[in-house]
């Protein structure tokens, strides 16, 4: 019996099953690369869904842990720390929000929306567009926005008043906002979804329509932000000021840790004293880990390196912007995502890709989908990992690469290069070259 099988074992013995069963049992990483506890080495090109900003055991990040373990790893919050000033700080110069601004921090990306949420209703309405396909968070007022129907239904009736609308879909969007309208929350690449970027112009809009119904503009940037797309955050490149940003995953780089960003005075006073809290919100190991990530991604130029690297995926297809067609829900039984849509954009990529069974990509920087072209996702995910590759199967027909920020081009090549025999070896069947 190897390692993996023993405790795979006695995993599905002793956990609840909420996950299915895991692929593999992970025993240590380092850089770019994970090794199993059978001692088996891979490229990890997901970096634990996009949070493993700076890859494993980043020196950076294992001292500010470490330096802050001895220090004080927890204070509560009827006192507050330096690490947590200062982390509060650095995100709202990061997020160039303005004078008046101000961070709540929570536990995970989850929490992030349950702040959202509560903010939204603070402005005395509750009706809130989401976007179809969005992901918002499983726990119940994140998992009402939530569009895929397999997560939210049997925890229904969740918190009411929410509409879906077609991303991309500009009249949807105009019709669906009104005076009545809390706030409008979106991803600017939805990565649950099967990393759809919206285009900026939806972004624009969707500031547009809030500002003139005095709804909040809510971006969720729990995946996309913290560098992901080779901007701090993805909305930045449509110029748009959003009234409220989620952060998570990437902020702790690996080190629990979320945050709501409130923009401006007047949204940031919409939540007082009393109204909101969290136990571990804010505690000061996991602030010095997100200072650590912010420090060493300015220092290292990582908003560039990604800019840079992504180049390497661009050999897999063009990349395209969402247009507004409606989501297909395909039932699965497995717990990936199933929400896929086609793609007219991704179809023309067909003729310039150059690489068997990829049609193109989809995403920004370093969230990305690879489209496979009448290849089994799941069995190409496999195949990868049979290959020395961690890839995730977001959608049937999609792969997501969410690799660390510092992942370097040769690791990228890497992966490129096998890509012809994993996608081979999927659709045979068979062990890749
Ligand atoms: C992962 C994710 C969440 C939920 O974060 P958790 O930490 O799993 O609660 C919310 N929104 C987006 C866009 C995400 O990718």
């Amino acid at each position: 019996m190897t390692a993996n099988s023993d405790l795979l074992a006695r995993y599905s013995a002793s956990m609840v099953q909420v996950f299915g069963a895991p692929q593999l049992v992970l025993a240590s990483g380092h850089g770019c690369w994970v090794t199993d506890v059978d001692g088996r080495r891979y490229l990890d090109l997901l970096s634990g869904i996009a949070v493993n900003a700076l890859g494993h055991g980043h020196p950076a990040l294992v001292q500010a842990v470490a330096k802050q373990a001895e220090t004080a790893i927890h204070v509560s919050n009827f006192f507050t720390t330096r690490p947590a000033v200062e982390l509060a700080e650095r995100l709202l110069e990061i997020s160039r929000a303005p004078a008046g601004s101000g961070v709540f921090f929570a536990n995970s990306g989850a929490e992030a929306t349950e702040a959202a949420v509560k903010l939204s209703r603070r402005t005395g309405r509750h009706r809130i567009v989401a976007l179809e396909g969005s992901f918002h968070g499983r726990t119940t007022g994140a998992l009402a926005l939530t569009h895929k129907a397999a997560y939210r239904e049997p925890f229904e009736p969740l918190l009411p008043g929410v509409v879906f609308v077609p991303p991309g879909d500009h009249d949807a969007l105009r019709r669906a906002v009104d005076e009545q309208t809390a706030a409008v929350f979106l991803e600017p690449v939805q990565g649950e979804a099967g990393v759809v970027p919206l285009g900026d112009d939806y972004l624009r809009l969707a500031r547009e329509v809030t500002t003139r119904a005095g709804a909040l503009l809510v971006v969720d940037e729990i995946q996309t932000g913290i560098g992901r797309t080779g901007d701090w955050f993805a909305h930045h490149r449509s110029g748009v000021v959003p009234d409220a940003m989620t952060l998570a995953k990437g902020l702790g780089g690996g080190v629990p840790i979320g945050a709501l960003v409130t923009f401006g005075p007047d949204v940031t006073g919409l939540l007082t004293a009393g109204q909101h809290g969290t136990t571990f919100g804010g505690n000061p190991l996991a602030c010095a880990a997100g200072l650590a990530v912010i420090d060493t991604i300015e220092r290292d130029g990582l908003l560039e390196h990604v800019r840079d690297v992504a180049t390497v995926l661009d050999r897999l297809g063009p990349t395209g912007v969402a247009p507004p067609t409606p989501t297909v829900e395909r039932p699965r039984p497995d717990a990936a995502s199933t929400v896929e849509r086609p793609r007219p954009d991704a179809v023309a990529a067909t003729s310039v890709a150059s690489v068997p069974g990829v049609l193109g990509t989809r995403g920004r920087g370093l969230l990305r989908a690879v489209q496979l072209d009448g290849i089994d996702a799941a069995t190409a995910m496999l195949a990868a990992r049979e290959a020395g590759f961690i890839v995730n199967a977001v959608t049937p027909t999609a792969l997501r690469l969410a690799p660390p920020l510092v992942v370097s081009a040769r690791e990228l090549e890497g992966f490129v290069d096998a890509l012809p025999g994993i996608l081979e070896a999927a659709r045979g069947g068979g062990a890749p070259r």
